[in-house]
């Protein structure tokens, strides 16, 4: 299943202090390697998140936005449970590329929920970086697929206060 990875492990249980219900359930992070799933950064399974060389990459603040941003992901997941997860997983798989629609509705929802925990700025610094790093058409895809745009998680924090 890869290696667990010790640094990152305890910067998702730190994370986790915000995440009530997953003070017991035992999430654990670990590394694998990146032609397992080359396409990503990350991705969780049940308790389980699964993060690659595209992750090590990044800088301790994006890293500590994407945990959170997963930390979510794993909170839907263990709600929905074995069987409707990995079914998720397999339909996610299957139309990976052409149905952006289930994308859209699953990343928004949990970017706005990162920004509800209290990891606006840190998920503000990893868009920009990412917004700095990738093309327009490159950026417009990765919009289409539900994660806020800068402008977008800025306007959600002015709002909150
Ligand atoms: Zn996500």
């Amino acid at each position: 299943m890869g290696k667990s990875s010790n640094e990152y492990q305890k910067m998702a249980d730190d994370l986790i202090s915000s995440f009530r219900s997953l003070k017991d359930k035992n999430v654990r992070v670990f590394i694998i390697p990146k032609w397992m799933f080359w396409w990503a950064t990350a991705f969780v399974f049940g308790r389980f998140i699964f993060i690659n060389k595209n992750f090590e990459k990044m800088d301790k603040v994006s890293q500590v936005a994407l945990l959170a941003h997963e930390l979510c992901h794993v909170e839907d997941s263990i709600k929905r449970g074995f069987l409707q997860e990995l079914f998720m997983l397999l339909y996610e798989g299957l139309s990976w590329g052409f149905d952006t629609k289930l994308s859209r509705r699953v990343e928004r929802a949990v970017d706005l929920r990162t920004i509800k925990k209290g990891y606006g700025k840190e998920l503000l610094h990893l868009e920009l970086a990412r917004e700095k790093k990738f093309s327009k058409k490159k950026l417009e895809k990765i919009h289409s697929r539900g994660y806020l745009s800068s402008q977008e998680i800025k306007s959600l924090m002015g709002k909150k206060k």
